[in-house]
Parts: structure tokens; sequence; C-alpha cells
């Protein structure tokens, strides 16, 4: 049985390498890391774990297909980290019927069916998060995806963490990189609807582009998490 937290949509990707695609999200229960800024700890903390749906990869099929009208598009596994989890079985049975499967994780843990995904979206997390990344972990991700569809994003949310990411890219310079500015207001778990600073957002945003253009670091995309521009930090969107 898989835990989930929350299974919505269908919406638009809001970040990264499939910004601005149709999905239905499939949010999975439970996390490795405990990262000082993490926006989703109502999918990580104990605390919500009776909040999480215990569902048989079937059953997430059949919510995917509601959803979506049974019209085949591309399912993103987020969490928590989905990788701790075992979601062979659910995309065997949504390949089967014309879905796709993108999925981001942290890289701290690697399963094969990373080699089925498209795109699987590495996200290390910076100094700023308090984690430290397992390099050989990280490794085994890359390896796991046999490197067909494998991209990197990296959340950056002061000058400690740009630094942090160049060094990132050095080390995978064959890896498309994605980098986002931080949000620095992440909702209460409880909340539905949280108040956000989109001022902020935006200057921190502006901040990262006129940084990685001074420098000269044209090898790398630089998105805001457009669900947050469009929706603030409302759930369920
Ligand atoms: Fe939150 Fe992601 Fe960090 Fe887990 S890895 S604690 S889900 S930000």
């Amino acid at each position: 049985m898989l835990r989930i937290a929350e299974i919505f949509g269908p919406t638009i990707q809001g970040e990264g390498a499939v910004i601005g695609q149709p999905t239905v999200f499939v949010r999975a229960g439970g996390c490795d890391y405990r990262c000082s800024w993490c926006d989703s700890l109502h999918a990580v903390d104990s605390e919500y774990r009776h909040t999480w749906a215990k569902m048989s990869a079937a059953d997430v099929m059949t919510e995917v297909e509601r959803l979506s009208g049974g019209i085949p598009l591309t399912v993103s596994l987020s969490g928590g980290n989905p990788a701790i989890q075992d979601f062979a079985e659910l995309i065997a049975l949504g390949r089967a019927k014309g879905y796709e499967f993108a999925c981001e994780t942290q890289g701290s843990v690697a399963r094969s069916w990373f080699a089925d995904l498209a795109p699987l979206i590495l996200s290390p997390k910076p100094p700023s998060s308090g984690e430290t990344v397992d390099w050989d972990a990280f490794d085994a991700c890359i390896q796991a995806s046999g490197q067909a569809d494998v991209v990197m994003k990296i959340v950056v949310f002061d000058d400690t963490d740009y630094v942090w990411a160049k060094d990132v890219a050095a080390r995978f310079p064959d890896l498309p990189l994605y980098l986002q500015p931080g949000n620095h207001t992440p909702p209460p778990p409880d909340a539905e609807d949280a108040q956000i600073d989109m001022d902020g957002i935006m200057r921190r945003y502006e901040w990262l582009i006129d940084k990685t253009l001074a420098d000269q670091w044209y090898t790398v995309k630089i998105l805001p998490q457009l669900h947050v521009l469009v929706w603030g930090n409302k759930r369920g969107v």
C-alpha cells in the first residue's frame, strides 16, 4: 500500500522542467529530510500522518483517471519524498493506459522505476535547508534513471546557496539545471490559503536573475514557482 498525502488536479506543473504542463499531482506522504523551509510539511511531518491515505496502486490510478476524465496526461509524483515508497506498480499501470509520470525527489534514495520517468527531477537541497546531500546516493539516482530523462532543480535562498548551486552544476555538467528562488513564506501546514509576500517573491526572483546573468552563467534556466504567482500558497491547485 502507498501512503498518499493528497491527489489533486488537473492543474499545471508550477516548477522546473515541465513548468506549465497540465498534470495531476500524486503527493506521497513521508520524507527522509526535514528542510528548514519545507513548503509541504503536511506531507512530511508524522504529525500529519493520520491525514495520509493508504491506497493501492490501482486505487491511486483510479483516482488519477477520475480527475483527468480518463484522458492520459503527465502525472507528477511529489511529496514528501516519493522515492521512499515503491511507485513501480502505479507507473506500470498508468503507462499501460498512456499516462506519463514525472517525479521530483531530493536524490537520497535510488529506485529502478526512475528509468520509466519523463522526467526525473533531482532537487538536491542547498545549505539553507539544513540538510546534507549524500552524493553517492545522488549518483545512484542518476544511474537508476539510465540518464535518459533527468534534470536538476535547485532552490536558492541566499548567496551561500547560489555558490553551492554553481558547484553542483560543475559537478554534473551534463544535467540541465533549473534555478528557483526560495519562497520565504511557506504555508503553515493547516493553512488553506495563507497570505504570501508577492513583492518579496518577485524581488528574490529578480535578485537571482541579476546575480546569474552578472556571473555570465548562461547554461541554467531561472524560473519562479508559477503556481505561487497564480494561486499564492493555496493547497491542492
Ligand atoms: Fe520538504 Fe522536500 Fe525537504 Fe522533504 S525534501 S523536507 S518534502 S522540502
